[in-house]
């Protein structure tokens, strides 16, 4: 078995992976190289594919012996893949995009997010690309829980928006409310008129017992919250450490999102001390 030979294998296999991108190729040439030592018949084939953001490989042996050493580097390939952005090969995590699961860094991922805009000529932006101009809408319609919004350019065509797009609500104030069904509008302007300071995050975002911002509950005194917080300022505490840790990136992501004012006496109401040993138990 000689080093060209291995080579070969490698390349010729590598295009038997069906994946998204070039990111995973070295994991997928690891792999390959992993399977030529371990004693696989380079004359045959190796295949695998992206699913749910992981890297699977099928291919297996009859040999037991042998089988159970693939099984154990396509594991630890898969294992790999999910912390390997797909696109670039840096650090990555596994991310939900849409309904897709996929695994990208930070920067591949905040890319694909759509983010909204509107610049002052009215034109409504989607990652810097203009999609409508509000002076072209002939009709709006919305979801029951104002999540969703179809702007229609004529009576057929429409534009989606969701709320987990940053500046949704944004966009949702600026758009004429006579462009709405008549039922809907008052729906639309108390939402806007009953906005409360978030103690968690500070935005004035608070509508019912959600926040449109961070999604979180308010504290209230219910069983539950006195059960697992005690007190109202541990809950707050918590949930601020969660906003700051931003496991999912989601504040990176709606960094830039003007939908809400923020309320200018908020305080956070964590310590750098209180964050560690928070940490501690998360991780
Ligand atoms: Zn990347
Ligand atoms: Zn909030």
């Amino acid at each position: 078995m000689n080093k060209e030979e291995i080579n070969h294998f490698i390349e010729h296999n590598l295009i038997n992976f069906s994946v998204n991108s070039t990111g995973w190729n070295d994991l997928i040439r690891n792999l390959l190289y992993e399977f030529a030592v371990a004693g696989w018949n380079m004359d045959h084939h190796v295949f695998g594919k992206e699913k749910f953001g992981e890297l699977r490989c099928y291919t297996y042996s009859e040999d037991e012996i042998l089988n159970t050493k693939l099984k154990k580097i396509k594991s630890k390939y898969s294992e790999l893949s999910v912390r390997t952005c797909e696109i670039c090969g840096e650090e990555g995590k596994m991310r939900t995009i849409g309904s897709w699961q996929t695994t990208l860094c930070l920067n591949h991922f905040l890319e694909q997010q759509p983010v909204i805009e509107i610049d002052d000529k009215q034109n409504i932006k989607r990652n810097n690309e203009t999609v409508l101009n509000i002076k072209n809408i002939v009709k709006a319609e919305i979801e029951y829980d104002l999540q969703r919004l179809w702007l229609f350019i004529n009576k057929t065509e429409s534009v989606y928006f969701s709320w987990q797009e940053p500046n949704y609500y944004l966009l949702l104030r600026t758009i004429p409310l006579s462009l709405f069904p008549k039922d809907r509008q008052r729906e639309i302007s108390t939402l806007f008129q009953h906005l409360n300071d978030c103690e968690i995050c500070g935005y004035k975002a608070m509508f019912q017992r959600n926040c449109l911002r961070c999604h979180h509950e308010p504290w209230n005194d219910s069983g539950y919250f006195i059960q697992d917080y005690g007190e109202q300022s541990n809950y707050i505490k918590e949930c601020q450490m969660d906003i700051f840790i931003d496991e999912d990136d989601y504040e990176k992501y709606f960094k830039h999102d003007c939908s809400f004012e923020k309320s200018p006496d908020h305080q956070i109401l964590f310590t750098s001390d209180d964050l560690i040993e928070y940490k501690k138990l998360l991780f």
